[in-house]
């Protein structure tokens, strides 16, 4: 699919950002080009349009900037999962393993509904923990996850930034 380099063209990569030794993937760049910011929401609501998805849940912070686009696209609600002690109401909450110390999503009860199909979204997968926790989370709530959606796969596709599905393992959409 041509889309996908000029998706990959615009993010932008800054190293040694938050720390020294790390290459951050900005996806900042890519939303101020309201031409790709759209081809990469097309390429998910393609996917996804039609396959009965009842809600798109999208990760804390990044997952918010492209899961309520995806969302209104096909119709479906959006469950926001978030950091610790954000979400008002009552939560269920999931604690994960990072590189170095631990985090936690938190989803409202209530927000699925038992059998709901969810896809999850994110702006990158790295080693897969912050997924594997939402989709913890949302099998909690007896969710069916479908699938998740990314647009940047590492380690395996270090250097090429990419729109990928990953559930075991990372998939690319289109070609
Ligand atoms: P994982 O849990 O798969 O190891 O890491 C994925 C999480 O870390 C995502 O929530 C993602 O937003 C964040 N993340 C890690 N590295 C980067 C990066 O280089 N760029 C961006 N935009 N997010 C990152």
């Amino acid at each position: 699919d041509p889309r996908l380099q000029g998706i990959s063209d615009a993010i932008r990569v800054v190293p040694h950002f938050p720390k020294p030794g790390i290459m951050f993937n900005d996806i900042t760049a890519l939303l101020l080009r309201p031409g790709v910011f759209k081809d990469a929401v097309d390429m998910f609501v393609e996917r996804y349009r039609g396959m009965g998805i009842a809600a798109v849940a999208g990760i804390e912070a990044r997952g918010f900037i492209f899961g309520p686009a995806i969302a209104l696209a096909i119709g479906a609600k959006f469950i926001p999962l978030r950091k610790p002690g954000k979400l008002p109401g009552e939560v269920i909450s999931e604690n994960y393993t990072l590189e170095y110390g631990t985090d936690c999503l938190e989803m409202h009860v209530g927000a699925v509904e038992p059998g709901d199909r969810v896809v999850v979204v994110d702006d990158l997968v790295a080693t897969g923990g912050t997924l594997s926790a939402a989709i913890k989370l949302l099998e909690r709530a007896a969710a069916d996850v479908v699938e998740c959606a990314c647009l940047i796969g590492l380690p395996k596709f270090k250097g090429f930034p990419i729109l990928l599905t990953w559930t075991q393992q990372p998939r690319l959409i289109g070609s």
